[in-house]
């Protein structure tokens, strides 16, 4: 396919890999540790993608609202990083784990600074930051999430924010780890109230191919013109999803699809192809990583299919 691959193309391309992928259904396994989101039916799957210049191609449960979980650590920084600039270099790494989402043990070697800030450790800390800079931070996230697709529907799932905090200990025991070396400023019930309402917002794969588009525009939201970062902000970030976005199978995703990414274990994953486009595939069903297994599956054959990836 070349350069300017008109709709019709990517609408034939989705509905060919739409049908096989369908077939993985089964093969992965429903996020269970939080109770919300095991009670989600596992039988649904969607795809968007969003050329930069044409109209947004949809295929099966694309407008179906799921938990985008970690994908939101990516908006939590993008909102930090536009304040704090090189400062947050001080309080987390932007270095690959090859550690699970929520692992302990990098952290006492690494006397509490978070190797990345898309693991869990790391994405806690970005919001304390986040809570030092923003007066009301639920909200804040919420305008700036709605701003970025253009959709003032976007919520947080209450119920999905209630089941995680009710079983947060994971994720306080990182934080006040993260504490005992002075890397965490607020107060930890305050932190995970937050983390666990961004993690619960509650988003399609349309809205997460309309919120990453400014990605793909070096920093620039396409739809109102508006710069939500900078040049080399945007390329930094960037690095960081493909570097770290999958946790410990960010080599893998590189390998297998080529675009920087970002997965949650709602079973959503967003990527992009810079200058070009934005997908989004949700899945919940999920591999032993913590990421969608058919989004993996659907995005490797995807940028095959299309000749194109950054590589
Ligand atoms: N809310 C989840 C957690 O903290 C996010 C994890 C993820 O999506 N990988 O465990």
């Amino acid at each position: 396919m070349n350069n300017d691959t008109p709709r019709d193309d990517y609408k034939h391309v989705i509905d060919r890999i739409y049908k096989e992928v369908l077939p993985f259904l089964g093969r992965g396994k429903v996020a269970d540790y939080i109770p919300a989101l095991a009670r989600v039916n596992p039988n649904q799957f969607g795809i968007a993608v969003l050329p930069l210049e044409g109209q947004v191609v949809l295929k099966g449960d694309a407008r179906t609202c799921f938990s985008v979980q970690s994908i939101s650590k990516v908006f939590t920084f993008a909102m930090v990083m536009r304040h704090l600039g090189e400062e947050i270099w001080k309080s987390v790494g932007r270095e690959p784990s090859g550690n699970p989402f929520n692992s302990l043990v990098q952290l006492e070697h690494e006397k509490g600074v978070p190797r990345n800030p898309f693991i869990n450790a790391g994405a806690i800390v970005v919001t304390d930051r986040l809570i030092d800079l923003y007066s009301r931070p639920k909200e804040e996230i919420l305008q700036f999430v709605r701003e970025l697709c253009g959709n003032d529907d976007i919520y947080y799932d209450s119920k999905v924010a209630r089941s995680e905090l009710d079983h947060a200990d994971r994720n306080r025991a990182l934080a006040y780890f993260m504490k005992s070396f002075g890397n965490i400023h607020n107060d930890v019930d305050t932190i995970i109230d937050v983390y666990c309402h961004q993690c619960a917002l509650s988003m399609s794969c349309e809205d997460l191919a309309h919120a990453f588009l400014f990605m793909a525009n070096h920093g620039v939201n396409p739809a109102d013109g508006k710069r939500i970062l900078s040049k080399s902000q945007a390329k930094r970030l960037g690095a960081l999803m493909l570097t770290c976005g999958f946790y410990d199978e960010s080599g893998d995703f590189a390998f297998r699809v080529g675009l920087p990414g970002k997965s949650g274990v709602g079973g959503g994953i967003v990527a992009y192809l810079p200058e070009r486009l934005t997908i989004a595939v949700w899945s919940p069903e999920l591999d032993c990583h913590g990421n969608s297994l058919m989004g993996i599956e659907t995005l490797e054959r995807f940028t095959t299919d299309i000749s194109r990836s950054i590589f």
